[in-house]
């Protein structure tokens, strides 16, 4: 037999399928992860197809090794794979790859060993094998040489696995509950540890097997469970054991639908039960209890013997979402998303793989779960940019889930309050069936919405960034021991410095931005690569002291709410304070538990969130990002204001919303006010045609990036005379020119923005333009193509 394999390479990315000869003595399947030889090497890849003959006349190779005990991808993700590269511009060894959990991408490595037990005494091997990847000082790579060249070290080719099993040791009986009491009888009084074993053995006999944890936690020791062994009591097992990233909740029953639910519900389970790969949109405004429909869909599905799919964006994944799945249906339902560790994400992905769990709530990425049989996909808040990667392989969780949806014959589910243009235009044209909740589920009203000008308020503190009716607004609830959630979609505590004298701003070295000033640390930092420096106390430029700290971020606030209500318990959420593994769960269960008045946060805390106990919501600045050169700038701020208003009053107590905004004119922010999605969508579609953007048109970008700015120029300036060469009106064909941020990371960007409703030949000429892009790699030029990109920058 002879296996097709995709191999990985970094310096040799291409679709192309390479041959090898399977042994007998390996178990070769579509999907499995295998190691070949390749040139002087051997390399990691995965196993595309599998086939009797091949047309190549010379001698295959064999096939070296296979590294999963099951093969990691299903023939689905294989052949999805395939569909997505050609799809997306990327290489299907990227897309391979992003289907399994982070421990299982590693790749094979090149690692040195010692090879006398004088070189084992080298610092250079003090802990592991050294990875020559990693090796970049040209002191440790001499070091290396001089080694290999006196035979004290040697090269090997090891599959870095990464991926490791947590094993347990069980205890098993070997003797009946009645023995145990007998021998409990005979058993001295002074042997008080075997006693507590033979009486837990005799009483709880039903538990057993028990781990080791289980057993040390009566109060056995791990001496008295060897001698219960060698007394053939126990019997010991290693047995592997998952780590859990969630802990079992109390369940929870189904909720009798009101009117509009039940019709939804029923729509989407004729096409469960009919096997339709329908693409539903659930267009239901905050509240209007979305989950709640999801969570019966699912439950059709399994009733059916099928799987479901539920994708939630990475930020509103809280653990109160992820706990009303699990409360209906517990054990069945695994999490993927990036707050796991490591050894969690790999065990519940295996979970998924084995077939153990039926029900997947997850992240983007998620989309790829290993779920066969899928009865239903949902993904909440659809609208989200999130959904889209945007590095490569530059994937939409959306199309992802309508391929798998047509593939498996399910229905797909889009929620959300506000949907995309692109989505609600779908729905209109019928491509989409639109459903509708237009009440919220416990017929609370909409909470009130204002507006404040910040052109003509007074400002209440001394950072002028809380308006005097904010500030009473928010002073009236903190006395009716109710809650407030802010929200500034900007971290930091500044986010230019501007030296009075000369008019200089600092500057990120690497990138085109300005540096925000974090008061915490007391650094300078750039939100996009992460440099760092120490906030300067004069002028790097002209040694003036007159410099200046402007513009507004979360920190700022923070400590202006702390001046104006120094009674209250403030909470901060953002990137800064979320950085720790499960901090993030432990801030909005504090906050849930009434431990703080008042959540300050950025779009973190826009999204899912339902405490009762909020009656007002305020928006700092509805401004922040209405002006950014982007098409959908106005989309984005008006979901943005409509989901975080609809956190206020969800449970009986009547809400209220105040925006501070010096745009209050602007369509995208008084419309949020009204939360009239309806007339937003016809506005903003006007907007749209007018400009030729979304979804009238699609969009591909082409961005080539350089250390050096005339190549990159050139460059982009080759690939737009190979389109114009190519392409006809109605096609578009805009720049090249310098993005909005022209530099990051120390690479120039040009970008050609190609807009277009029919172009047959499109897709392969861009791939056209990838293949040369792999020649121009070495020229320091990288060339990437972005099918309909969430952001033009
Ligand atoms: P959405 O996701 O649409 O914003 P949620 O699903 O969070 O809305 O629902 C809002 C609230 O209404 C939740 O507290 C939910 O438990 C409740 N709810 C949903 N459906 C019903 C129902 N049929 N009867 C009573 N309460 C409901
Ligand atoms: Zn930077």
């Amino acid at each position: 037999m002879i296996a097709e394999v995709i191999v990985d390479v970094a310096a040799h990315q291409t679709d192309r399928v390479f041959e090898y000869h399977i042994p007998d003595d390996l178990e070769v399947e579509i999907g499995s992860r295998v190691v070949v030889p390749f040139g002087r090497r051997k390399v990691q890849g995965f196993v595309v197809a599998v086939k009797k003959s091949s047309d190549f006349t010379g001698q295959l190779k064999d096939l070296l090794l296979v590294v999963d005990e099951m093969p990691p991808l299903t023939p689905e993700l294989v052949a999805l794979s395939s569909d997505l590269a050609r799809q997306i511009f990327a290489y299907r060894i990227s897309i391979l790859k992003t289907m399994l959990p982070g421990v299982m991408r590693a790749n094979y490595r090149k690692i040195l060993l010692p090879n006398s037990p004088r070189a084992e005494q080298m610092p250079l091997f003090a802990g592991d094998p050294v990875d020559l990847a990693n090796l970049e000082e040209p002191r440790l790579i001499k070091l290396v040489k001089q080694l290999l060249n006196k035979g004290e070290a040697r090269i090997e080719y090891l599959v870095e696995n990464k991926a490791k099993k947590k094993m347990v040791s069980v205890y098993y009986p070997l003797l009946s509950a009645a023995d145990c009491q007998e021998i409990l009888l005979e058993t001295r009084k002074t042997a008080s540890q075997q006693r507590k074993l033979l009486a837990d053995l005799a009483g709880d006999f039903a538990a057993y097997p028990k781990s080791r944890e289980e057993l040390t936690g009566l109060g056995i020791s791990s001496a008295t469970l060897k001698a219960a062994v060698s007394k053939k009591w126990l019997q010991e097992k290693d047995q592997e054991k998952y780590r859990r990233p969630t802990k079992p909740v109390a369940p929870s029953r189904p909720l009798d639908l009101n009117d509009e639910q039940a019709a939804a519900l029923s729509r989407v389970s004729q096409d469960i039960k009919g096997r339709v790969s329908q693409t539903f949109l659930l267009e239901g405004v905050t509240g209007s209890g979305k989950t709640e429909v999801y969570l019966q869909a699912i439950s059709q599905a399994l009733a059916l013997g099928r799987t479901a799919l539920m994708l939630v964006p990475e930020i509103s994944l809280t653990p109160q979402m992820v706990k009303q799945v699990q409360a209906r249906f517990g054990q069945q339902v695994a999490v993927l998303h990036s707050a796991l560790s490591e050894g969690e994400r790999y065990d519940e992905w295996r979970r998924i793989r084995r077939g153990q769990a039926q029900v997947v709530v997850g992240a983007r990425s998620a989309v790829f779960a290993p779920l066969d049989n899928l009865g239903l996909i949902i993904i909440d808040e659809e609208h989200e940019g999130s959904y889209k990667q945007d590095n490569n392989p530059r994937y939409h969780a959306r199309d992802v889930a309508i391929w798998r949806s047509r593939y498996h014959h399910c229905p797909l589910i889009l929620g959300s309050a506000t949907p995309s243009l692109a989505s609600r235009a779908r729905a209109q044209k019928g491509v989409y069936q639109l459903l509708r909740l237009k009440k919220r589920a416990k017929s609370q009203p909409l909470p009130r919405v204002d507006l404040l000008d910040l052109k003509h308020v007074q400002f209440a503190g001394s950072q002028f960034d809380i308006s005097c009716p904010l500030a009473e607004a928010i002073q009236k609830r903190l006395e009716k021991k109710e809650q407030v959630i802010l929200l500034l979609n900007r971290r930091g505590f500044a986010n230019f410095m501007l030296c009075r004298n000369c008019g200089f701003v600092l500057k990120c070295p690497n990138c085109d931005l300005s540096l925000t000033m974090h008061k915490d640390t007391w650094t300078m930092q750039c939100h996009y690569c992460g440099y760092q420096e120490a906030v300067p106390e004069i002028c790097p430029n002209c040694r003036d002291r007159q410099i200046r700290f402007l513009g507004t971020g979360t920190q700022k606030v923070q400590e202006e709410l702390a001046e104006l209500f120094p009674q209250a318990k403030i909470i901060r959420m953002d990137v800064d304070t979320t950085r720790r593994k499960g901090s993030y769960d432990k801030i909005l269960t504090s906050f849930g538990q009434g431990e703080a008045d008042i959540l300050l946060g950025t779009q973190m805390i826009a999204k899912g969130l339902d405490f009762p106990n909020v009656t007002l919501v305020g928006v700092i600045n509805a401004d922040t990002g209405l002006w950014l050169p982007d098409y959908n700038a106005s989309e984005r701020t008006f979901e943005l204001i409509t989901q975080v208003a609809g956190r206020a009053g969800r449970a009986d107590k009547e809400g209220q919303v105040m925006i501070q905004t010096y745009n209050p004119d602007h369509y995208a922010i008084h419309l949020a006010q009204k939360q009239d999605y309806e007339l937003f969508y016809a506005k903003e579609m006007r907007v749209r045609h007018a400009g030729d953007y979304p979804p009238y048109f699609y969009t591909v970008l082409v961005s080539v990036s350089a250390k050096n700015e005339q190549n990159a120029a050139r460059e982009a300036f080759k690939i737009k005379r190979q389109l114009q060469r190519e392409l006809r009106a109605p096609t578009i064909i805009l720049g090249p020119a310098p993005a909005t941020i022209s530099r990051l990371k120390s690479q120039y960007y040009y970008q050609i923005l190609v807009k277009y409703k029919r172009e047959k030949h499109l897709n392969e000429l861009l791939h056209q333009i990838q293949d040369q892009a792999q020649e121009v790699k070495k020229y320091g030029l990288t060339v990437e193509i972005d099918s309909e990109p969430e952001r033009i920058m």
